[in-house]
């Protein structure tokens, strides 16, 4: 082989870059459609590039198709690859000794939550218009949180953690009062100083310790009373972003487990008494640290009664829930797009990858599955926005937000392996986006409730509330009525709820819920063959045990290969 010969590399796919993230994206543009953001598919083709344009409040095609290409770009794409190669590292002191406590990131982490930040992801839902009754601000926010979870993830950790941690304000109106400007700022500041004298800030959350996670009853972190303030003494075993202005952490005060603010500066200045241990080596999500944290006499403010805390928090958890389960659907749909396209260009046996048979049965059981999954997300999302005005859809994000999360987290990894191995070698090195991904893809399920626990979640909600439960389900049926096993999933989850091993048996409760969620999802959508076929694989019958065994027919396989990448 000739030098020359050896740079040509014939049969090898063309990067998967320069896209526009939701033009290509049919499934993304008929649920976000569905749900009232979107509009015309028309609309799509010629949206400007200009910034404004990249507004998260701005809810029309333009403006996504905007936003698709500006995070589509192999500028992005390279960028991502970069902040996961080079994690961040900490710096617990300075030359001569001193505390610094401080974390030094690659650029491009950098770059990603500026961009994010410019784009709202971390507060276009708590604006005043988007507060607008039933205006479709969280589904705006989550297509582009769905785009940004194809290109780098790391960082959706901070901004998830910062929008959702205004609900947890709600037990303190002054603090929400003055925290409010600075978190609604379309400006990233990272430099350490106090949050006070920032335009834009972000915050982080600490509650799980060594001895607990999940159980934060058995939190040991102390709370002392100081003045107006508290001391607070402890750890936590994980607490992410640890570069955050300031952290809601849970703590044991005088009338139990209290939620807390609590700052990197003391409100005379001084740098507050938090000490980073470690930075954790981490599976995936490398280019978000996540630290061990000692707190020693650290100041903090009291958020909500003393003994309120998990009351206090949990709206706050709703919202992570939810965009753990768009960000494991968006990296699903990264995964099977990077899949097609693959397939279109590499050529196997006389003919592309796509054309092979039972390459064509994996890769549309594949794209089933994220069509199930974007429109799920999506009428949840649909769900928030309209919960302030309608008890039933809050009800609805109330026993769908674990049960979707619990789904589509636990989708995400088995789909990205497959996909994985849809580019063969290629597809586990580390060049690619594919062994990334597959790093990254578990910890949605762990983090913000691991699987067991929100499934015991849903059970939790269904028992506090019967009635709603049960109208939730009626509404699901109704939505999905004609399509095949909707009766009988919905006799599962009736029989099992009523037994006498419900808890033995929640996964099964919670999987079916979340499957008659996405069927009933799609058939609100345009496209009601999709719909079918989602029920008749994965409600009516199961699915094989591996992608690729489902029973789609020739003409059912085109349609969802047409649909998940548009040759471009
Ligand atoms: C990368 C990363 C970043 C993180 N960042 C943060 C952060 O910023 N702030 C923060 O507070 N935490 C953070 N966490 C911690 C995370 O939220 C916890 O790890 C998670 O909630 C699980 O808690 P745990 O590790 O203590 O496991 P445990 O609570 O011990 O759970 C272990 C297993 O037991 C299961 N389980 C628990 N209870 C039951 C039950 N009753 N029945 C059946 N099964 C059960 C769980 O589902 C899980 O599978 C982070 C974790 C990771 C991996």
């Amino acid at each position: 082989m000739t030098r020359s010969d050896a740079q040509q590399v014939p049969n090898q796919s063309p990067p998967f870059a320069d896209v526009d993230l939701f033009g290509i994206d049919r499934p993304l543009q008929e649920a976000v459609a569905a749900n009232g953001a979107g509009g015309e598919a028309a609309a799509l083709e010629a949206g400007p590039r200009d910034a404004a344009a990249l507004d998260a409040t701005a809810l029309d095609a333009t403006a996504l198709g905007a936003f698709g290409r500006r995070w589509g770009t192999a500028a992005m794409f390279e960028m991502a690859r970069l902040a996961d190669q080079y994690p961040p590292r900490l710096k617990t002191f300075d030359a001569e000794g001193r505390r610094s406590d401080t974390v030094e990131f690659h650029p491009a982490y950098h770059h990603f939550m500026a961009e994010s930040i410019a784009a709202g992801l971390h507060a276009s839902t708590w604006q005043a218009d988007a507060a607008r009754a039933g205006a479709p601000a969280e589904v705006a926010r989550a297509a582009r949180f769905y785009m940004v979870a194809q290109v780098e993830n790391g960082h959706q950790c901070p901004i998830t953690m910062t929008r959702a941690s205004v609900a947890g304000f709600g037990g303190d109106a002054t603090l929400a009062k003055m925290l409010m400007p600075k978190l609604m700022s379309r400006h990233y500041d990272p430099v350490l100083r106090p949050w006070r004298e920032k335009i834009g800030i972000t915050l982080g959350m600490g509650m799980t310790e060594k001895q607990g996670g999940t159980d934060v009853r058995a939190n040991t972190t102390r709370a002392e009373p100081d003045g107006d303030a508290y001391r607070i003494t402890g750890h936590k075993w994980f607490m992410s972003a640890p570069t955050s202005d300031a952290f809601l952490v849970l703590a044991q005060a005088g009338g139990g487990l209290t939620c807390f603010f609590l700052p990197r500066f003391a409100p005379d200045g001084r740098i507050n008494a938090l000490h980073f241990q470690r930075l954790k080596d981490k599976l995936g999500n490398r280019s978000n640290a996540s630290s061990e944290v000692e707190f020693a006499d650290a100041y903090a403010s009291r958020i909500g009664e003393e003994g309120a805390g998990i009351r206090t928090i949990l709206p706050m958890v709703q919202l992570t829930r939810l965009d753990c389960a768009i960000s494991s659907a968006g990296m699903m749909r990264a995964a099977v797009s990077r899949a097609m396209h693959h397939g279109r260009h590499r050529h196997v046996f006389g003919k592309p990858l796509a054309e092979q048979p039972m390459m064509r049965s994996v890769l549309a059981d594949m794209a089933l599955e994220v069509e199930g999954a974007v429109a799920a997300v999506m009428r949840l999302s649909r769900s928030f926005d309209l919960a302030a005005s309608s008890p039933a859809e809050a009800a609805r994000a109330r026993l769908l937000t674990p049960a979707i999360k619990y789904a589509v987290c636990k989708a995400a990894p088995v789909l990205v392996c497959e996909a994985m191995e849809c580019l063969g070698g290629n597809g586990y090195v580390e060049e690619g986006a594919m062994a990334r991904l597959y790093r990254e893809a578990p910890v949605n399920a762990i983090w913000e409730g691991s699987g067991n626990v929100v499934a015991l979640d849903v059970l939790r909600a269904i028992s506090r509330d019967v009635e709603a439960a049960r109208a939730t389900l009626a509404e699901l049926a109704r939505e999905a009525k004609d399509l095949p096993g909707v009766a009988e999933a919905i006799a599962l989850i009736v029989t099992a709820l009523a037994s006498d091993t419900a808890e033995a048996q929640a996964r099964t409760v919670v999987e079916r819920i979340a499957v008659l969620a996405a069927a009933a999802a799609l058939a609100s959508g345009p496209a009601a063959p999709i719909a079918d076929m989602f029920a008749r694989t994965r409600l009516s019958g199961r699915a094989g045990a591996s992608y690729g065994a489902a029973a789609l027919d020739a003409a059912e396989t085109r349609l969802l290969l047409g649909r998940v990448l548009p040759d471009f």
